[in-house]
């Protein structure tokens, strides 16, 4: 494993061989829900704000509600509300003392967001917290409905809650119970739990989804992700898939498969302010801000060969997967890649690759893109990918994170952490590790890299016309974004980020394909985001816009100036500074996660926590 881990760094025959350092776990998978635990020795009136603390740090991966569970006077309280932690926070009583506690935010998948589906859920002895998909549990439910349990939810949680507690009276002993649990229950999950029996310990179980133990002097933690733990200590472990574990306030015991294991106390080095605002009013815009900052890092660091990608020239067919955002920068791989290195690449999305019939083998590179490097679906691929004897490579952002672990060979975005939903850095650094492969080694193109950072935040600092644009398309109910080849592929980019934050409804479609249908559509004040980067094809876009614009289109023309449209065809104009052709798709961009930004501000959107939406997609 360690062989694969963090930055590339010397290339061996076709190896790439890696040098590792220490994994900066807060980095580490960015999934939906958060759960947190916390046991100490004496009663204490800190349980409560400890537990809600730990659940506001950790409400970026799920906002649909939010429940807690303690021990108050020997027996397990339960208090949990519909909607963000601040419900939850009202009717919570900070005074009460207790020795033990479990939360959750949620992001529901079975059942709705109500106060009924919302952890805790408990079950004969069991008061658990569930993050993930019990795969199997309608058979499960079934099962224990027949041995006398009943349920009140609509959650595969209450019904894991129901195997623990059944499992726990078949055997009498708890730690045999999570095995067999381990053995019954299908999916991910990482879920801790109170048993009435035990007023000293908390239980975990841990399979997919993420769950560390934080470490302290007399009282321990759990966490979703340790910046939850990072105010009370920065020592934690990391679990592996089928660990179990009881956790007291003075000891720890981890087991795997009915053996006890020996874990290893890491120590967090990394920096705290990556998870604060700083000043921003939204984390999505820090991190639009900082998109200038990452790229030069970025190149700075390739030239000084402190990392190497590897030679995908060697490949006779290339796949990219990915889903969402990674898969718009995978589309602009593709482009790049067939006209600088002459390789046909295919782009797919990853829901889809992982169950059509495939024309993979041994000469065949896959090439894995998330943010998060947890993306099931992208996951699944590569594991697909693997089997049929492709090389895989992955392009992922959080280090150590189960992409990263099972690819071939890996490159990291080092975009650092991303909190808003809405991806913007990843992204930006995902196109960045495009540009740099199919640019291969081509040091003077390279260089020429070296002004993008300033011209991206020239471009960030145009900030007026991002408004006024914004407050023109605000209370549009549909748009559109146009574009041709490279700049079709940010048109798909930018039209998922304004309905990603503020819930308008777009679509992007490649300028020559309008007028086979959709043009339809077209009527007096319709918004049109026309992208014209490549000036070789410049004035087929421009008879396009030229179409829409006939048809009283409102167009908002953002173009580069070297194919600047000398033409009245649009209402509203941002001009790209020049730059090498192959780095046009991150200007561009920058525009458009703007204009997304303050629509989605006007309209007064929750704009890093999207409804329906998680960080990252654990589920297929
Ligand atoms: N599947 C569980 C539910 O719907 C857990 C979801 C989560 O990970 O938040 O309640």
């Amino acid at each position: 494993m360690l062989s694969r881990l963090v930055a590339v760094n010397t290339l061996t025959k076709n190896k790439i061989k890696i040098i590792t350092k220490e994994c900066i776990y807060l980095e580490k998978e960015i999934i939906m829900c958060g759960i947190i635990g916390y046991v100490t020795k004496e009663k204490t009136k800190t349980v409560i704000p400890i537990l809600l603390d730990g659940l506001k740090k950790l409400e970026y991966r799920g906002y649909d509600s939010a429940g807690v569970a303690f021990l108050n006077e020997n027996k397990v309280d339960i208090i949990k509300e519909s909607g963000p932690i601040v419900n939850l926070e009202k009717s919570l009583n900070k005074e009460i003392e207790s020795n033990i506690g479990i939360g959750h935010t949620r992001w529901a998948t079975h059942g709705k967001a109500t106060k009924e589906n919302s952890h805790p859920h408990r079950c004969g002895k069991m008061t658990i917290v569930h993050n993930g998909i019990i795969e199997n549990y309608l058979q499960l439910k079934d099962f224990l409905q027949k041995e006398n349990y009943s349920f009140i939810s609509d959650t595969d949680t209450e019904v894991a809650a129901a195997l623990i507690d059944y499992l726990y009276e078949e055997s009498g002993n708890v730690l045999d119970a999570l095995n067999d649990f381990i053995k019954k229950a299908k999916g991910a999950y990482a879920i801790a739990i109170i048993c009435d029996d035990f007023h000293d310990r908390l239980f975990v179980i841990k399979k997919a989804s993420p769950l560390i133990i934080g470490v302290n002097e007399n009282e321990n933690f759990i966490a979703s992700d340790v910046p939850a733990i990072l105010d009370k200590t920065n020592k934690y472990i990391i679990l592996e898939d089928k660990d179990y574990a009881e956790i007291y306030a003075d000891k720890i015991n981890v087991y795997r498969d009915k053996k006890k294991i020996k874990y290893k106390i890491n120590d967090f080095k990394g920096d705290k302010l990556l998870i604060d605002k700083q000043g921003y009013e939204h984390f999505m815009l820090k991190e639009i801000h900082e998109q200038p900052d990452i790229i030069k890092n970025l190149i700075d660091r390739y030239l000084k060969k402190e990392f190497i990608l590897p030679d995908i020239t060697k490949y006779q067919k290339i796949i990219v997967v990915g889903c969402g955002s990674a898969y718009h920068a995978g589309l602009i791989g593709k482009y790049l890649i067939e006209k600088n290195l002459n390789i046909e690449v295919s782009c797919e999305i990853a829901s889809e690759f992982r169950y059509k019939k495939l024309f993979l083998d041994k000469d065949s590179l896959v090439i894995a893109i998330s943010q998060s490097g947890e993306t099931a679906d992208t996951l699944a691929a590569v594991k697909i990918s693997k089997a049929c004897k492709a090389h895989t490579l992955g392009i992922v952002n959080v280090k150590e994170s189960s992409i990263a672990r099972e690819v071939d060979d890996v490159i990291y975005t080092e975009a650092g952490t991303e909190i808003a939903v809405a991806t913007t850095k990843a992204y930006s650094a995902q196109v960045l590790m495009f540009i740099l492969l199919s640019l291969e080694k081509n040091v003077s193109k390279i260089k020429k890299l070296k002004s993008l950072p300033l011209l991206m935040q020239k471009l960030i600092n145009q900030v007026d016309d991002y408004k006024r644009i914004a407050s023109y398309i605000q209370e549009k109910e549909h748009l559109f974004f146009i574009g041709r080849l490279i700049d079709y592929a940010v048109a798909m980019e930018g039209s998922l980020k304004l309905k990603e934050i503020s819930y308008i409804h777009s679509e992007a479609y490649a300028s020559g394909e309008l007028k086979h249908g959709t043009i339809s559509l077209i009527e007096k004040g319709t918004p049109v985001v026309a992208l014209v980067s490549d000036k070789s094809i410049a004035e087929k876009t421009l008879s396009n816009i030229k179409e829409v614009k006939a048809r009283d289109a409102n167009v908002v023309l953002i173009v580069s100036e070297e194919s600047n449209l000398i033409s009245d065809c649009y209402d509203y104009k941002i001009v790209l500074p020049s730059i090498l052709e192959e780095a046009y798709p991150l200007l561009m961009i920058i525009p458009l996660q703007l204009i997304s930004y303050e629509v989605a501000k006007l309209r007064k959107c929750s704009i890093d926590k999207p409804k329906n939406l998680a960080k990252s997609v654990t589920v297929e």
